[in-house]
């Protein structure tokens, strides 16, 4: 396969249209591409993190660890690790990120949140819950915009830990402030606010609100449906919205969407968040539709 970049063999897809070779593609990141403009689909994330691996310890190598950009370069790879399961490896980088007193002040915050994020999703709320707390007081007092938006992230992060601690008066409070000041910004990113919709859909789930949890992820899916190019992020928010409604007693209509949604992941087929989708749809669906012995072995349960 030929890179984009250099035209040489050798390339490996990074998405739907592209193919690039590693270094190639670590030099492409740098310019500051976060995905796809053509096929507007997210990177594979395995290439990802190996290509800002690459880049930030060339980065590092030529400007010394403590310049800026050599340190805007270890955040995006700490990210783009524990994207890939790597969190020890991303911890670290975090932790050192925190701990520094050089560059910019929003470096050791955005980190904070990051390990935070972390945290939360390797089920260690109360060590996320220590993070943020603290942050918080921090954020409230800084006046840039930059921190407003972080304070956000923030409270979505720790609504979503103390819901999964029971503790749904403080969820619910923090959780809403941040879908409401996301909502009274004009330049608000839509992907942000429908994330944070889905953690309050997931906070009326733990609360077992069903139908309400239903309700906000068909809101999440409608904004999504107007606004995102990503055929892949579309399908897989309509996916969430597919379980909640089944879990809401709407059977009929979860398996409609579910089948759907699965068409069109399949159809995207160097993206790895819808391959990994996909694993899991097709496993809802097939305990919804029960195929029988014959159909199970050659036809996906979205055929069925
Ligand atoms: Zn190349
Ligand atoms: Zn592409």
């Amino acid at each position: 396969m030929a890179c984009v970049v250099c035209l040489e063999d050798g390339a490996a897809f990074v998405c739907e249209c592209s193919a690039f070779h590693l270094h190639c593609f670590a030099s492409f990141l740098g310019r500051g591409h976060e995905e796809c403009t053509i096929c507007y689909g997210r990177f594979d994330r395995k290439l990802k993190a190996e290509a800002l691996e690459l880049l930030c310890s060339r980065t590092s190598g030529v400007l010394g660890t403590d310049h800026h950009t050599a340190m805007v370069r270890k955040l995006e790879m700490a990210v783009a690790l524990a994207d890939v399961g790597r969190l020890e490896k991303a911890k670290r980088f975090l932790d050192e990120l925190i701990s520094t007193s050089e560059g910019p002040d929003w470096i050791p915050c955005v980190s904070q949140v990051e390990l935070a994020r972390i945290l939360y999703h390797a089920d260690e709320c109360l060590a996320s819950c220590c993070i943020l707390e603290d942050l918080l007081q921090k954020l409230v007092r800084m006046k840039a915009r930059w921190a407003w938006l972080e304070h956000l992230e923030a409270c979505t992060v720790l609504g979503s830990c103390y819901a999964n601690m029971g503790r749904f008066v403080d969820a619910e409070r923090l959780l809403l402030f941040a879908m409401d000041g996301h909502l009274k910004d004009k330049h608000a990113c839509l992907r942000k606010v429908v994330k944070c919709m889905q953690s309050i859909a997931k906070f009326y789930h733990l609360r077992s609100d069903f139908a309400l949890a239903c309700e906000t992820h068909r809101v999440a899916c409608g904004i999504l449906e107007v606004n995102e190019s990503d055929p892949s992020r579309v399908a897989l928010a309509a996916i969430e919205l597919a379980k909640s409604e089944v879990r809401a007693g709407d059977v009929l209509t979860g398996v409609v969407r579910f089948r759907t949604s699965v068409r069109t992941l399949r159809k995207r087929k160097h993206d790895e968040y819808a391959s990994d989708g996909i694993l899991d749809a097709r496993r809802e669906l097939a305990k919804l539709i029960r195929p029988s012995k014959r159909l199970r072995g050659k036809t996906a349960p979205e055929d069925c």
